[in-house]
């Protein structure tokens, strides 16, 4: 046996804690015990399809009981999951379905209509009908091995086309050992899932549920009410949640205030925005903010709400299991304050992308993940993310980060959302120029005035574009990359 092996994570669990709730979902109460004969059964129905060890198999579910269950039978019959995010047009999801040759296809009715399956040709089974199977004789992975695949998740898209991020055991495994070892694992904790189990934000809970013995709560969709009554009622502790959620459950609050037993928000996605965190700090809301993504199988590094007021906007410090430095250009380190790319490593970040040895090449070096991800550490080790490496603006020989100067203007009363590229500039290389949504009148002349109270002249737009929408993805991330491309028809029409 080597020493890479594990028993199986919910064959274990059920073991151990087989009356403990696992899953509040709904009007349902499930334990682990429960939780694992469902399974169980899910993967003799699997089995009676063909499905078998090794292979992908593609899923595309919503956030449901149902769907926790087929995610830990395709775990007992070793199966890889390649967890699909619903919010994908059709031809994405077939693209990624292609591309990670799956083998066959799980979906749920609600989604059966579209026109994805005249798109594919691989087999497909609604959960409806997956459920009505005779179920085999199952043979259960009684172990597993840290470094087989356990899922495969496709990055947001934000800077590229998607590519598909191997997640093992080990990095699901080291990403909950790392959690843990930081906020602190407590006998009362529950967490309240309510973010996509398609995301790894979502799906990191249902690992740490298995691997601490913790009950979620999970929800369909955020709904700031249902999020304030269930915390209060499920005596949830712990909440995983993205910027546009908090704020949701903020406004919502009002004179409120969340139950005591709530002890962490954990906050990640993108940046968080000051105002928003100075709010929590008023309502006695802790917010745990993090940095991570789908290649770290979730937070890599996470700040204490200790932290909140001293090291506002810091994303914090790596957890124990992983390391962080920052490098120049010139592949040096960078020192305290100076800004650079963020790299990474640790037992929680992907062996590399599926199928994509150069990709993966790229951004791998002696051990070391290069996020793309361009940021500084202050004296004390403390991170701050600044921007994307792909979306800088070299102006004059000067950095310039598009996120500091939507920043500026989001802090303007009349705009709603903004988003900020650079163009060709004969005299500069570059410039800055800004798409704004605005929610009330206002002139381009206010708004320059506005940045640069607040800016270096250099950094301020030279043209402000009002559009009545910015180009984001199914994440809601802002797509630069397509803004860059409005700002070339926009110049071809002139000429
Ligand atoms: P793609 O890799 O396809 O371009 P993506 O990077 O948006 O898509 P994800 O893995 O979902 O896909 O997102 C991770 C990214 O989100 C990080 O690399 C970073 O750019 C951003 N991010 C996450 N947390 C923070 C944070 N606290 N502050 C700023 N940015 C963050
Ligand atoms: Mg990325």
């Amino acid at each position: 046996m080597s020493n890479e092996t594990m028993p199986n994570f919910l064959k274990k669990r059920a073991f151990l804690t087989p009356d403990r709730t696992a899953v509040y979902f709904q009007e349902h109460t499930v334990t682990f015990s429960e939780l694992y004969h469902r399974s169980q059964k899910v993967a003799g129905q699997l089995q009676t399809l063909g499905i078998k060890k090794d292979q992908f198999v593609g899923v595309l579910l919503k956030n449901h009981l149902d769907t926790v269950v087929i995610l830990f039978a395709l775990q007992l019959i070793g199966v890889k999951a390649v967890i699909l995010n619903n919010r994908l047009t059709a031809a994405e999801i077939a693209w990624q379905l292609t591309d990670s040759k799956a083998s066959f296809l799980i979906i749920e009715d609600a989604f059966a209509k579209m026109e994805l399956v005249h798109l594919i040709s691989l087999k497909s089974i609604t959960k409806e009908s997956l459920f009505q199977l005779e179920p085999m004789e199952q043979i259960i992975q009684d172990e597993i091995s840290l470094s087989d695949i356990c899922t495969i998740m496709y990055t947001s898209g934000t800077t590229g086309k998607p590519k598909g991020v191997i997640q093992t055991y080990g990095n699901h495994w080291w990403s909950s050992v790392g959690s843990a070892l930081n906020l602190g694992q407590m006998e009362s904790d529950c967490w309240l899932c309510s973010v996509p189990l398609f995301h790894i934000s979502g799906f990191s809970i249902l690992m740490r549920s298995v691997i601490y013995g913790m009950p979620i709560v999970l929800h369909d969709h955020f709904d700031a009410e249902k999020t304030i009554a269930d915390i209060q009622a499920k005596k949830v502790t712990i909440m995983s949640v993205v910027g546009t959620m908090l704020t949701g459950i903020v406004e919502a609050l009002n004179d409120r205030r969340l139950s005591n037993h709530f002890r962490c928000m954990l906050l990640g996605g993108g940046p968080a925005p000051l105002p928003l965190l100075n709010a929590c700090v008023e309502k006695d809301i802790p917010v745990f903010q993090s940095y991570g993504m789908t290649e770290s199988s979730s937070q890599i590094v996470t700040l204490s709400p200790e932290y909140s007021l001293t090291k506002l906007g810091s994303a914090g410090k790596t957890l124990f299991p992983s390391q962080l430095i920052i490098v120049k250009d010139n592949g040096s380190p960078a020192e305290a304050g100076e800004a650079g790319e963020i790299i990474v490593k640790g037992p929680n970040v992907t062996p590399g992308y599926l199928y994509r040895p150069k990709a993966t090449k790229k951004r791998f070096r002696d051990g070391w993940f290069y996020t793309g991800d361009i940021g500084y550490l202050d004296a004390d080790g403390f991170l701050y993310v600044i921007d994307r490496r792909s979306d800088l603006i070299i102006s004059g020989g000067e950095n310039i980060y598009p996120a500091e100067i939507e920043a500026v203007l989001l802090a303007h009363p009349a705009v709603s959302e903004v988003g900020v590229t650079g163009i060709d500039d004969a005299k500069w290389g570059q410039v800055p120029v800004a798409f704004i949504v605005k929610n009330n009148v206002v002139s381009v002349d206010d708004l320059q005035q506005f940045c640069l109270n607040k800016l270096a002249r250099y950094k301020v737009p030279k043209v402000f574009y009002f559009t009545e929408k910015l180009p984001r993805n199914a994440a809601k991330k802002l797509l630069r990359r397509t803004l860059r491309e409005w700002v070339k028809d926009i110049e071809y029409s002139r000429n």
